[in-house]
């Protein structure tokens, strides 16, 4: 079993505040809560694999958290990175980025075609783009597939019926996908941001390949010349806990969902990290998310995780249960 790799990043302060009580301070791979005056607040100190301050840029998040899992993903390991954090503290901004700092999203599939354009075989390369809204996944390539549902088959694995797959050769090629996908997302929606931020999106790229000269991909029979992997970056939707009080109707179902399936997530990864007791029962089954991903989590699939976290004090409490979260993965 692979160990997953678990990461925090705080986002720059977006709000003016005057912090009055504490704040987080980021030394090395620990991040711990001190008070205004410096000492720090005893029980509130984390360590991680990476902790990545405000300054740090993508560039450093991708090289040290995901260029690895793409390297193996060429090689024929399955993969899976994850932003995990409350609305707002920076899970697509890691993810995807902007056009002047890109994301890893965009890193991981310049990267991809790059690597493989140095290795001599033959690849085929296919990306899905999906989003798991109140259990229910949605093709965010093609508006009329709704509602999928997984099926597993001897022949395929597990697999979501219906999900379109899109042939690709270059890294412009998938980032128009991505941008299509975006605009599918909102699509019907009037507060994109609000439907964003309470759904999971999965981009994912399935990696084949096979020595050159070899017959089609389809024929060739020989299981060792062939190879392929399945490599997904997951948005997760925004940890933060629903307010007991004003969140009724369509608000609490979503947030019903969304605590359940981050919920499932915690456990298997836990369970994952725990080396101890390998073969204990791992619940994939228990939620959309984590059936999906089950290919590309355990056994020698690579897997990273980075929780982002707003800095201010008004978020302090859900920054704790995210670095609990992180916690729980190690
Ligand atoms: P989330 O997807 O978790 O809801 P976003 O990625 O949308 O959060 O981030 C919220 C805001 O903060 C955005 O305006 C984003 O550009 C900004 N932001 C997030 N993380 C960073 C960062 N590390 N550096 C600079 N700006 C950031
Ligand atoms: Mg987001």
């Amino acid at each position: 079993m692979e160990k997953i790799c678990v990461a925090v990043r705080v986002r720059p302060p977006i709000s003016q505040e005057n912090p009055s009580g504490a704040f987080w301070k980021v030394e090395d791979n620990r991040i711990s809560l001190h008070k205004l005056q410096g000492s720090p607040i005893s029980g509130l100190s984390y360590a991680f694999d990476h902790v990545f301050d405000e300054n740090c840029s993508s560039s450093e998040v991708y090289e040290l958290l995901t260029k690895d899992i793409i390297h193996a993903a060429v090689d024929g390991f399955n993969g899976t990175a994850f932003a995990y954090g409350q609305t707002s503290s920076g899970k697509t901004f890691t993810m995807n980025g902007s056009s002047s700092d890109p994301g890893i999203i965009p890193r991981a599939v310049n990267d991809l075609f790059q690597i493989i354009n140095t290795i001599d075989r033959e690849f085929l390369i296919r990306v899905s783009y999906m989003e798991i809204y109140n259990e229910e996944i949605n093709d965010l390539l093609a508006v009329q597939n709704q509602k999928l549902q997984i099926h597993e088959s001897l022949e395929r694995g597990i697999f979501v019926a219906g999900l379109g797959e899109e042939i690709v050769n270059t890294a412009e090629q998938v980032m128009k996908l991505l941008e299509s996908g975006e605009v599918n997302r909102h699509f019907g929606e009037t507060t994109m941001n609000a439907r964003s931020s309470r759904s999971h999106t999965i981009f994912r790229v399935v990696i084949e390949s096979k020595e050159k000269d070899t017959g089609s991909f389809d024929d060739y029979s020989s299981s060792d010349a062939i190879r392929v992997s399945v490599l997904n970056l997951v948005d997760l939707a925004g940890s933060e806990r629903i307010a007991k009080t004003g969140a009724g109707g369509v608000r609490l179902r979503e947030g019903k969902y969304i605590n359940k399936s981050l919920m499932v997530l915690g456990n298997v990864i836990n369970k994952l990290s725990d080396g101890a007791k390998q073969r204990a029962h791992i619940p994939y089954r228990d939620s959309k998310l984590t059936r999906i991903l089950q290919p590309a989590l355990g056994g020698n699939a690579k897997t990273s995780i980075i929780c982002t976290v707003a800095p201010e004090e008004i978020h302090t409490e859900e920054t704790k249960g995210t670095l609990l979260f992180a916690s729980r993965a190690k």
